[in-house]
């Protein structure tokens, strides 16, 4: 069995050393030294100014929302995971959906201006499968608007653009540190952001709006994560090299593999290290696609439809005709990508592919 993705796990006694300090401090969470800790090993190794861990990363989005006092309407993508538009939904705001740039997969930056209205309060991006959105474009229009700029960047940790790490853009990014994810702490996310006061603000709404033991600044919610969580992060840290470097090995493999075959790949733009979070291929329909996907089940590979369907069709939200997402949603399929995935399961993998797609 291969499955598209696999949690990276250290060696059981660098994760247990860590343990063993949790048990004679007896402090399991609330801010605690694993969780500060985290917290300043990432911001050394991203160079970011500011950044809160999180729950996870829907609870981060919830938090960024909140803290950049978004109302009405924000403008968002249809190609990324659910949770990017349930956050908007769940704090009362209404997603409306700009469709993607066929080439990166990522909004479209030409498409928001005609959907900004009087209510219109912010922008939500998704720099999806790890891949910058037109970040330059999208802050010109918010500038222009006084909108503020949300990117979902739970794909995005290792991306680097134009130098620095893709997580120090907008004014708010949301980490996704999920076991899926390429940098995990099994459940968890991150905020991060340049502006001090809006990080404040995300620390109070993390700690249900503690400010000190007995008084309270505004409504807040439980974000907090905990010292075991935090400890597997801090030891996820020391390999994330090794993490990074073997993805690369995997998608060159599968490229050259798969390089005869009429299939498209999304565009990495120019002046970015990309992470491989994902390998996602682009079909020429989506009967092919199912062809492909249920040939490789039938041999015990797992493949997921990263984003399907879209999310401008979800029964809570109005929907959009996007129609370059329309066209695309249904006929990108992600392949299995993880660490230390076998060249020989790759192998396979290809085969069944280039045996499907020749017939
Ligand atoms: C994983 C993911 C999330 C949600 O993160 P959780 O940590 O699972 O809550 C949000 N947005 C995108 C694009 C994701 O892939």
């Amino acid at each position: 069995m291969i499955d598209v993705t696999k949690p990276f796990l250290p060696p059981i006694e660098e994760y247990q050393s860590l343990v063993n300090d949790i048990w004679s401090r007896n402090w399991l969470t609330n801010n605690g030294p694993l969780v500060r800790n985290l917290e300043i090993e990432l911001k050394k190794h991203l160079e970011l100014d500011h950044l809160l861990f999180t729950t996870n990363g829907t609870i981060a989005l919830q938090l960024a929302i909140r803290a950049l006092n978004l109302t009405g309407e924000i403008i968002t993508t249809p190609f990324s995971y659910v949770a990017t538009t349930s956050s908007i939904v769940w704090e009362n705001c209404r997603p409306v959906f700009a469709d993607i740039d066929r080439n990166r997969l990522t909004i479209d930056p030409t498409k928001i201006e005609a959907l900004i209205t009087k209510e219109t309060t912010g922008i939500l991006a998704t720099h999806v499968y790890g891949i910058p959105c037109h970040v330059e474009e999208i802050e010109v229009i918010a500038k222009k608007y006084s909108l503020k700029v949300i990117y979902d960047a739970a794909h995005a940790f290792g991306t680097q653009y134009k130098n620095k790490s893709l997580l120090d853009y907008g004014d708010v990014s949301t980490l996704s540190t999920h076991a899926t994810k390429l940098f995990h702490t099994i459940e968890g996310g991150a905020v991060i952001s340049k502006d001090a006061e809006v990080i404040k603000r995300m620390e109070l709404l993390r700690n249900f709006g503690h400010d000190g033991a007995y008084k309270f600044n505004g409504v807040g919610i439980n974000g907090k994560n905990s010292e075991f969580h935090a400890a597997m992060g801090v030891i996820n840290l020391k390999h994330i090299d090794a993490i990074l470097a073997d993805r690369i090995r995997v998608s060159q493999h599968y490229d050259s593999r798969l390089l005869s075959l009429n299939i498209r790949r999304p565009e990495i733009p120019k002046s970015t290290r990309y992470n491989h979070s994902y390998y996602p291929i682009i079909m020429e329909n989506e009967e092919i696609l199912l062809k492909v996907s249920h040939s490789l089940q039938a041999n015990g590979i797992s493949t997921r439809r990263y984003f399907f369907p879209a999310l401008d069709t979800l029964d809570y939200v109005i929907k959009a005709n996007n129609p370059v997402c329309d066209n695309i949603a249904p006929r990108v399929l992600c392949l299995p990508m993880y660490f230390n995935l076998l060249r020989s399961d790759i192998d396979q993998i290809c085969d069944i592919i280039l045996k499907e797609m020749k017939n």
